[in-house]
């Protein structure tokens, strides 16, 4: 379903994102934990992309899956690092043809060196690609792919200046970037700032909050990396420290963070939840079960 559609039948939009196995062995316990997250009934769900190549041809793979064999909507993230415009044309080409409707359009964070293969710069340039590639009409949707792109409440860590950042951000819009999935935060004041920055810069698409629990000091450490720029607050710091070397606890405490939120963002008005679920489907159940709710079909009409 293109994204328009799906946003505008849904007065409240959940998307969970997976990455494709790492190898063969991968598939069937992915598939056996997909299944569960089925039965929460996601608006769409998105599949991450290795900007430095290891998955590529896995995300193709688990998007086509996804599609053929389950109910799900899915969004491949395409990022332009290392790919020339005749790989991501190909690509494009390849998604059009299983009909795929959306894509994610990032720059990807790969290692530059020996980097002779990127055509395009920055994740606007991808956009635009997308969007002449729709032009074309190979896609048999006539409005060709929809395409969402990223953003950053806590700021980009390239772009130290967060007017410049936010002239960056509505590049993509007007590009034609149909809607913007927010990198995790952990403090919602920060992303409702930004939101309404975002409102100031003249940027009227749908924003999509990124939320992850966190599910262990390992993956927390690991989020710190990947996530560059996200502010880990004191008091989830503090509420973590305390639970020592207690996993379970731990995990406890990131459920109970990210449902809170969950619940705040609904209050103050947010349409739009991602959970960065890093394909373990427990946590993303216990916020729905806090929230209330058996899955997003009971959310949306809350
Ligand atoms: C929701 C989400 C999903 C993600 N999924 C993936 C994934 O699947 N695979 C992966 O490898 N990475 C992924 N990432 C990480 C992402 O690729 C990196 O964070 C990357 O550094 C930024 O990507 P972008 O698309 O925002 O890039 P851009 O929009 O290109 O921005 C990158 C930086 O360049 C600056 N910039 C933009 N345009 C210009 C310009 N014209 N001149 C100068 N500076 C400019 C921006 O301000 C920013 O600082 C994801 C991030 C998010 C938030």
């Amino acid at each position: 379903m293109h994204i328009a559609d799906i946003l505008s039948r849904d007065s409240m939009t959940t998307s969970f994102e997976f990455f494709p196995p790492r190898n063969d062995a991968g598939w069937e316990s992915l598939f056996h934990v997909i299944a569960d997250f089925e039965r929460l009934q996601p608006s769409f769900v998105s599949v991450t992309y290795g900007a430095g190549g290891s998955t590529r041809t896995r995300t193709h793979e688990l998007v086509v899956r996804l599609k053929t064999q389950t109910k799900l909507d899915p969004i491949p993230h395409l990022t332009c690092a290392n790919h020339t415009r005749g790989d991501i044309e190909n690509i494009l080409t390849q998604y059009a043809q299983c009909g795929v409707s959306n894509i994610l359009a990032l720059r990807g964070d790969a290692p530059l060196a020996g980097n002779s293969t990127s055509d395009f710069a920055h994740a606007v340039d991808l956009v635009k690609c997308i969007r002449e590639f729709n032009n074309r009409g190979t896609h048999t949707d006539p409005r060709g792919f929809g395409v969402g792109v990223a953003g950053f409440p806590e700021g980009h860590p390239d772009t130290p200046n967060t007017l410049l950042q936010m002239d960056h951000l509505r590049a993509k819009v007007d590009a034609g970037a149909d809607y913007i999935c927010s990198q995790l935060f952990f403090d919602n004041a920060a992303f409702i700032d930004w939101k309404e920055r975002c409102e100031l810069a003249g940027i009227r698409v749908p924003i999509m909050a990124g939320i992850m629990p966190v599910t262990s000091i390992a993956g927390l450490k690991r989020m710190a990396e990947l996530a560059g720029g996200t502010r880990f607050p004191a008091k989830l710091l503090r509420a973590v420290q305390r639970c020592g070397d207690d996993a379970d606890a731990v995990e406890r405490v990131g459920i109970h963070w990210a449902t809170e939120q969950c619940m705040a963002l609904l209050d103050h008005g947010v349409r739009g939840i991602h959970l960065y679920t890093l394909n373990k489907c427990a946590a993303t159940q216990a916020i729905f079960q806090n929230l209330g709710v058996k899955n997003s079909a009971q959310l949306r009409s809350t």
